[in-house]
């Protein structure tokens, strides 16, 4: 479904992703774990081309990436991204958050977009919060709106980039218990987390970044009982 093939990505001097090919299934689940730097955010703003790349292609769905105008708009509809900082509309309710996507960018008739706002608040389980300011939430019920909202524009794929690190322990769960859930419907998804329960649990395949490299990519399982590389075995030496 999504394919990147040789990707090379520079900020100044800086190659921050280095001959990036990597494919993920419809229906995958694909963690990326790495240090701090290693390029994880950079990898999943590329697949919805918030960062542009310098060279390689990635495609979805066959499709080279576009560059602008109605397809970018389309495109961003079909990568679906969540990110730390939970990037709800401040002034709007948790309704409207997730029914103006729709709405603005696929001509969703007010009515539907409600409905099915609705049935994604309840199936993330905040359909109570609907009329209130994101503020009025915790920051785990925050987050599960911006999975809502993400989720209701029907993207294709899912890119998750650290959702649950500025959580409360308390709240982690919440939000990866929705990521699950998920993942077994089959959503195709990019998660960026350090969270490894998660990744033993949902990920179909871990990748490892490093220096902006892909060092490792096994199952999870293979990859925590045996990782190869010493740069992955010193990485979760630190984390687990
Ligand atoms: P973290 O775990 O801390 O989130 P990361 O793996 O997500 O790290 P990136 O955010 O992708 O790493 O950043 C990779 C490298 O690119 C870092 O060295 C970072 O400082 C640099 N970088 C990121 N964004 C920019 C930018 N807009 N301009 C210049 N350098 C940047
Ligand atoms: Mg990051």
């Amino acid at each position: 479904l999504v394919v990147l093939s040789d990707v090379q990505k520079y900020f100044g001097e800086l190659h921050v992703l280095q001959d990036i090919n990597l494919s993920v299934a419809h229906g995958e689940v694909v963690v990326v774990i790495g240090p701090s730097g290693s390029g994880k955010s950079t990898l999943c703003r590329a697949i919805n081309r918030l960062e542009p790349i310098d060279s390689g292609v990635i495609t979805l769905d066959g499709q080279p990436l576009p560059a602008e105008g109605k397809a970018l708009a389309r495109l961003r509809a079909d990568v679906g991204m969540v990110f730390q900082a939970f990037n709800l509309f401040a002034h709007k309710t948790v309704l409207q958050n997730v029914m103006l996507g729709p709405m603005k960018a696929k001509n969703v008739k007010k009515s539907e977009a409600e409905a099915d706002a609705m049935r994604l608040l309840e199936r993330v389980g905040v359909a109570n919060q609907a009329q209130k300011l994101p503020a009025q939430l915790s920051g785990g019920q925050q987050q599960r709106v911006a999975i809502a909202r993400a989720l209701a524009m029907k993207p294709k794929v899912m890119l998750f980039d650290e959702p649950t690190s500025a959580l409360d322990p308390e709240m982690i769960n919440e939000v990866l218990d929705v990521m699950t859930d998920l993942a077994k419907e089959g959503m195709t998804m990019v998660v960026v987390t350090h969270e490894m329960g998660f990744a033993r649990k949902a990920a179909h395949r871990v990748v490892f970044m490093d220096d902006g490299r892909i060092v490792e990519e096994a199952e999870p399982e293979e990859f925590f009982s045996r990782p190869k590389s010493d740069r992955a075995k010193d990485f979760l030496s630190k984390i687990l």
